[in-house]
């Protein structure tokens, strides 16, 4: 076989993988990949992708052994970082997947500091739709099914594309965090979903973290009974100021607290 068709093979493999894992299609993408793999195609990028695509299909001890595998020689990724944070959290390891997202802030990965406020706090109450002055599904950021909220097209679409979810958002503009703001066809009288029994996982996870919930909404968040120490003063400190500027006064002081000895 020549070089140049074993590349342009390469290159439709790349692709497929690609509109698999767009689609959501993560079985398939794997079976690609792995014949990529087979045919001694494999490199970093590659392996990094497996990882991915494992995390996708919630073979989290797979997924976790690859990502170990790219971090003995790739050190300061955050995206690694990143991933290895939530394949960590799949198995219940919330210390290491904490400072995991700590390394990755500070190799560069700037959601990982709201992954971290959302491990300091837990969500309470429930949704009062029907009292509700500005239902949040008049204008809504979507969780993707990367677990990050929607800021492309291609997330977007990777998220509508699974069987499970709701496609009748409709982009209405972007916040300043640049995340898409949508509306929704299926909210109908009294703020009442009309798919709710089958309404997305973004849908009902909302709100995702302090920095999602409207002033109105009758959800609040508390400190986790949990807490988790910081490793990093610089991290801690990124996340002091978030939470004075949310006004989270009396949590930033128990955080404080709590993390005195930080050295
Ligand atoms: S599907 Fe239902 S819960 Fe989700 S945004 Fe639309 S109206 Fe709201
Ligand atoms: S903003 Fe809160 S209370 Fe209002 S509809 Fe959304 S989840 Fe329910």
């Amino acid at each position: 076989m020549s070089f140049d068709f074993l590349m342009q093979n390469k290159f439709f493999i790349i692709m497929n993988i690609s509109q698999y894992i767009e689609t959501g299609n993560y079985q398939k993408a794997l079976q690609l990949v792995d014949e990529l793999i087979d045919s001694n195609q494999k490199n970093d990028k590659i392996l990094f992708t497996k990882a991915t695509i494992l995390y996708h299909l919630k073979k989290y001890k797979e997924a976790e052994n690859i990502f170990m595998e790219l971090y003995d020689k790739n050190k300061n990724s955050g995206i690694l970082f990143y991933s290895m944070a939530l394949v960590a959290l799949e198995l219940n390891q919330k210390e290491k997947a904490f400072y995991l997202l700590e390394l990755a802030y500070l190799n560069g990965n700037d959601q990982s500091i709201y992954k971290i406020i959302n491990l300091l706090f837990e969500k309470n109450g429930i949704c009062d739709y029907a009292n509700c002055k500005e239902s949040c599904c008049k204008s809504v950021v979507l969780k993707g099914s990367d677990g990050d909220m929607i800021k492309d097209e291609q997330s977007f679409k990777r998220l509508i594309s699974n069987p499970k979810q709701n496609n009748a958002w409709v982009k209405i503009g972007e916040n300043k965090k640049n995340e898409w703001i949508f509306s929704c066809n299926n909210l109908g009288e009294g703020n009442f979903c009309k798919i709710h029994n089958s309404r997305s996982d973004a849908c009902r996870d909302f709100p995702v973290g302090i920095l999602s919930l409207k002033p109105v909404c009758s959800y609040y968040f508390r400190l986790s009974n949990e807490l988790v120490k910081f490793r990093t003063k610089q991290t801690l400190a990124v996340v002091l100021d978030i939470l004075e500027a949310y006004n989270y006064k009396k949590e930033k002081q128990i955080i404080m607290d709590f993390n005195e000895n930080i050295k």
